[in-house]
């Protein structure tokens, strides 16, 4: 049964696919209902189907993949919708960050409360605008109370965001905080080792910084920040604007 499965898997993985998801299968279910349930689900189908030279199609694929999605419980927690991500499709510059929060669950984008004012100030201060970049969170739905989002709910919605970023090919990745750090690099360090440092996430370069509602309660580490995102202007060849 495991070498069937692995070679099962070793076939996705020539098609280009990597990420899988899990599906309850019966304890005394065979090895063939359990990969049957694999073959049916949507993501893989879509995932062979889709052009991604054509990044919104492609984009939309993923959205359509994901659907009215109950593959964990927070889609029974209050959740209004789900947010799956916004900006230019094509861009170079990607920011992730945690989760929705009330003002992105009840608009349906990422960070467009107070967080997110500061997010498109630091964009700004780049030399950049909102729409040249992509926005996407770890997490697509609003955890009860803004809570952090479970290990298991990163782990199932996550390759979600592993599709959009194969998609987007961005030039560089910035993680906003520690869940989408430690998300996105599989490890588990505190931010003050991942700071400052360049790091690689599915061929794509990689920095840390902080969240801005971190920020938001902490106003003395933007200084820490801005020097994040100036070691990204300049990988990037990007100049701040002039005041
Ligand atoms: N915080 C996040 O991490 N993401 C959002 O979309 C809003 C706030």
């Amino acid at each position: 049964m495991r070498d069937a499965a692995a070679a099962r898997i070793g076939y996705y993985r020539e098609l280009g696919i990597h990420d899988f998801y899990r599906r309850e299968v019966p304890e005394d279910g065979t090895l063939d209902e359990a990969l049957t349930a694999v073959e049916e689900l949507p993501e893989v189908a879509a995932a062979v189907a889709v052009d991604t030279a054509d990044h919104a199609a492609a984009l939309q694929a993923i959205r359509d993949d994901l659907g009215d999605c109950t593959r964990c419980p927070l889609h029974t927690m209050g959740r209004k919708q789900i947010v799956f991500g916004t900006g230019n499709p094509y861009c170079e510059l990607m920011f992730v960050g945690e989760a929705p929060g009330a003002d992105e669950d009840q608009q349906g984008e990422p960070f467009v409360g107070r967080a997110g004012q500061l997010l498109n100030n630091m964009i700004v201060a780049m030399g950049l605008k909102r729409e040249d970049v992509y926005i996407a969170n770890v997490i697509k739905c609003r955890p009860p109370g803004n809570r952090t989002p479970q290990p298991d709910e990163c782990a199932v919605c996550s390759p979600f965001l592993w599709r959009q970023i194969e998609v987007i090919q961005p030039k560089v990745l910035v993680a906003l905080g520690a869940v989408a750090a430690r998300t996105l690099l599989g490890v588990n360090e505190s931010m003050s080792a991942l700071r400052g440092r360049w790091f690689q996430c599915r061929g794509v370069d990689l920095a840390v910084t902080y969240h801005p509602a971190y920020l938001l309660r902490n106003p003395p580490a933007k200084k820490d920040a801005w020097q994040d995102l100036q070691m990204v202007m300049k990988k990037m060849g990007l100049q701040a604007p002039r005041k």
